[in-house]
This record gives structure tokens, sequence and C-alpha cells, in this order.
């Protein structure tokens, strides 16, 4: 059968019964750029929506080495162990450069990949970060809608991602190191204020010390931000990937973190909030790209850039041309 034939109704029975081979048809149809597909992976994310929603997002940050796939896999056995499933998806900022970098190894999360009720998709690749996002954000509603009921959201410490991904997950849980300093972790301060959770991985061995103490370093620094509007305390802990310590306690704080937000009204207001952040947000992605890719503008762009460089307008003279320009 070929793709243009896909019978959607169908596929779309098969994902409500949770089939994995239907969710996977369906999530290279929402990331390709054949214009048939889309409209058909717009259909069938039409038709998933109103069986989405009801999951927990989580979003898990840290700086490449931290143990985000060791910490992946070991509290994906957990929850799988609880008879929960869980899908883990990815936002790779270097995706476009490197064709996926984070999920894309295979070697990663070897023992969760053959775990029945875990669902492992590598980043989508794309030319900007909002791109891979958007449809990010529809694979999420996919698994939702195939029965998933913890999805995780993975990224690097790296750009713009973070806030990405803070603005598609309910729950953001930054993973740090002991020892090393905030510059050395390449963690911004921002990303802190993000968090709703810290844990100090590799709280093992002889780094079990200075990870009790980065856990009362960080509780005291984080005692100074202002109370966030969820009025949830984020919480520090410390875990062990490795040696599965610490990961039980954090899935207790991700449920109380649910619960309690549920009960105050903010988990759905924050959901509600980011649909219409992320439809002013396609706006502008599709204006922008509408914008640049006329030829008369590719045309026209050129020549005024040429002109700022040899000092003959200026950044909003030229603007102003660009954007008065009919068709
Ligand atoms: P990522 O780049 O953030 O995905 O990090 P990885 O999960 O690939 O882990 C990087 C290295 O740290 C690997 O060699 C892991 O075995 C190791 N590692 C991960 N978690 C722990 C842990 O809890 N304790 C110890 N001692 N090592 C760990």
């Amino acid at each position: 059968k070929r793709r243009s034939e896909i019978n959607t109704d169908a596929l779309v029975t098969s994902i409500l019964n949770g089939d994995i081979t239907a969710l996977s048809r369906a999530i290279t149809l929402v990331e390709s750029k054949n214009p048939t597909h889309l409209e058909k992976a717009n259909t069938i994310i039409k038709a998933c929506l109103p069986h989405a929603n009801k999951s927990v997002r989580i979003g898990i940050t840290g700086v490449p080495g931290v143990g985000k796939s060791t910490f992946i896999e070991t509290f994906g056995k957990h929850i799988t162990s609880k008879g929960k499933r869980i899908a883990v998806l990815a936002i790779d900022p270097s995706s476009s450069l490197t064709k996926g970098s984070i999920l894309g190894d295979k070697t990663r999360m070897e023992d969760l990949v053959k775990d029945a009720n875990a669902y492992i998709r590598p980043s989508a690749s794309g030319d900007s970060l909002g791109g891979v996002a958007r449809k990010t954000r529809e694979t999420i509603i996919l698994c939702e809608a195939a029965g998933f009921d913890v999805i995780i959201i993975e990224t690097v410490g790296v750009g713009q991602s973070e806030t990405t991904v803070h603005s598609m997950v309910d729950f953001f849980l930054l993973l740090k190191l002991a020892g090393a300093g905030d510059e050395l972790q390449g963690i911004k301060r921002g990303i802190i204020e993000m968090a709703d959770a810290i844990a100090i991985n590799k709280a093992d061995g002889d780094n079990l010390k200075p990870a009790k103490l980065a856990k009362v370093e960080f509780n005291r620094a984080l005692h100074l931000y202002p109370e966030k509007s969820s009025s949830w305390q984020p919480k520090v802990t410390i875990c062990s990937a490795l040696n599965d310590e610490g990961i039980d306690s954090i899935w207790r704080i991700i449920l109380d973190y649910a619960e309690t937000t549920t009960k105050n009204g903010y988990f759905n207001k924050k959901r509600n909030e980011q649909n219409k952040f992320w439809l002013i947000q396609t706006i502008e992605e599709q204006l922008k790209s509408a914008f640049f890719n006329r030829p008369k503008i590719k045309k026209e762009l050129s020549k005024q850039l040429l002109l700022i460089e040899t000092n003959k307008t200026t950044p909003f003279a030229a603007a102003d041309y660009l954007m008065g320009l009919k068709t």
C-alpha cells in the first residue's frame, strides 16, 4: 500500500487501541514534509484530541553526561513496573544539524526499548526549534490517545530548548551533579527558576556526601526565589540513576505535584495557557516563513542587506520598505 492510501479511520482506531505500529506511522505522518501526509496527520490528530490530555507530561533536562538517558531508563522501568505506560520523546536543538544526536543513538535506554509498556521516539528533525516543537506537541497528543500515562520530553541544556520544553509539559525536572558550579554545568539561572524539582544525580559512592551537601545548598537557593504561581514549592532531591536509588521518591514528588496543582486548578490552567501560547507561536512561525519565502522578498532583502553594509540605509528604513512591498 502506498502512503497516500493510508486509511486514517483505521489508523485512529488502532491508535486508540494502543497499537504502537499505528502510533509510529501516525507520528511519521506528523513529521513528514509532504502536504498530503500533513493533511492526513491533521485528520488523525483531530480524531485523537478528545482522547488526549490524560497523562502527566514531564520535561527532563540537564547537561550532557549528567545521566539523562540512564535516569529515563531507570525511571521508565519503575513506571512500567507499576503497570503504567511511558512514552519518551525528545527536543533536540541540534537535530537539524546532526540529524538527531540525543535519542538517535540506538544504544541508549537499551532495556527500556525492549519494554512493551514503553515507547521511545527519537527527536523529529526540522529547520527550526519551533518546527520541531510543534511536531513534538502533536506527537504528545497521539501518545496520549494511545493510552500512555506518562510522557517524558527530554532535552539538553542548550539554547532555547529548555524554555520550549517547559512550555509543553506539566512538570519540569532538572538533573544536576554535585560539586560542579552552575557555570560548569552550563545552567542558566532561568532554568533553575523553571524547575519544579531538582534531582542531584550520581549520588552514589564517594559522590554521596557532596550530593547531600548540594541538596542543602539548592534548597537554600530555591527559597530565595519568589513563590511560583502554582504555589508549588520546588523540591530538591538526590538520586542514583545507575543504582536505582531515589527514583521512587522523584515519582512521588511528581504525583504530589499533579495532585496539588489539580486541586488548586493550576494544572488545567497551565495547559490552557500553553495551548494559547502555541497558537500565537504557530502564527508567528507561519507569518515569518511566509514572508521570507516570498520570491520578491528574497530578492529585495539581499539588496537591502547590501545597502546596510554600505551605510546607505538604516535597518528600520529597510524593514519598512520590505514590509511594505506588495506580493
Ligand atoms: P546523558 O548524556 O545526560 O544522557 O548521560 P548518560 O545517561 O549517558 O550518562 C553519562 C555517564 O554517567 C554514563 O557513563 C553513565 O553510566 C553515568 N551515570 C549515569 N547515572 C549515574 C549515576 O547515578 N551514578 C553514577 N556513578 N554514574 C552514572
